[in-house]
């Protein structure tokens, strides 16, 4: 146990989802601001936002790539995710924590689209040396595809399994969980907290959200998290209101929905 918290920054907070390759700069700003406050170790998973998705839709590279087209595609998909990690860390940097980006192109394989192999000692070295790891939703060679969009929520869960932080903090655009998708149903309501006894109706309300999202939106997150809040609290909030991300990896109270199913 490494006593480490897994901190993920959305890709919706922190660039425009609806426009190619564009960073919410002054987000990331103050999410850095807030993040240098804690004192917890940190491993920081960003998503990629619109410059995963679009790339990936452009290049037609969700299924892999089969293609000398493709396989530019495919390549050029990487740089992009990366430049968002050297702005992400670029902010966290002039902030004081010493972040250094560990792209999964270069410590994960996936097997169609399962994460077969990950080096995550370089992970746990860098945290032994008190970094902090800042890893991204990034396109990984594939055994069967030849490459594949890994998500950061993908990430998050090998991290979990192997690291067992104290806490996963999920920071997005929405207040956390709702009974339905809260962009789409005014009526939605917030879930503040997700326990063994409404888990399967909770899981029922995602199963009516529509995403247009590459790697499967709020449904596909849970899913793809679920085994893992069922050890550690895992906790979703909206990074985009000034504090709460913040406050959540404190372990303070703020609006949020919790998952509680371990026990
Ligand atoms: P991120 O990029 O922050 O990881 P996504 O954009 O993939 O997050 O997913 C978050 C989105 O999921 C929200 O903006 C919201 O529109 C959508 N969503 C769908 N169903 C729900 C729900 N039941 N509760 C909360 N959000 C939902």
């Amino acid at each position: 146990v490494y006593m480490v918290v897994i901190v993920k920054l959305g890709g919706s907070v922190i660039t425009n989802k609806n426009k190619f390759t564009t960073a919410n700069k002054k987000v990331i700003v103050r999410l850095a601001g807030d993040l240098s406050k804690i004192k917890t170790p940190m491993i920081i998973v960003h998503g990629a936002g619109s410059y995963g998705h679009f790339p990936v839709k452009k290049f037609g590279i969700r299924d892999g790539f089969h293609n000398e087209k493709q396989r530019l595609g495919f390549a050029k998909t990487h740089l992009y995710c990366k430049d968002l990690n050297q702005l992400v860390c670029g902010a966290l940097l002039a902030k004081g924590i010493p972040a250094v980006g560990i792209p999964p192109f270069s410590t994960v394989k996936q097997e169609n689209g399962r994460i077969s192999y990950f080096n995550t000692q370089i992970v746990k070295d860098a945290l032994h040396e008190g970094l902090v790891p800042v890893m991204f939703g990034d396109p990984t060679l594939d055994s069967v595809k030849h490459g594949l969009p890994c998500s950061g929520d993908k990430v998050i869960s090998f991290l979990a399994k192997v690291f067992e932080p104290t806490m996963i903090v999920f920071g997005t655009d929405v207040d956390g969980i709702y009974t339905s998708d809260p962009k789409t149903n005014k009526n939605a309501r917030l879930i503040p907290l997700v326990t063994h006894s409404n888990l399967n109706a909770v899981l029922s309300s995602l199963e009516e959200a529509k995403t247009h999202d590459v790697t499967g939106g709020m449904k596909g997150k849970i899913l793809e998290l679920l085994d893992e809040s069922k050890k550690c609290p895992l906790i979703i909030v909206n990074a985009l209101k000034p504090g709460r991300l913040q406050k959540a990896v404190e372990g303070k109270e703020t609006i949020s929905t919790t998952f509680k199913l371990n026990n």
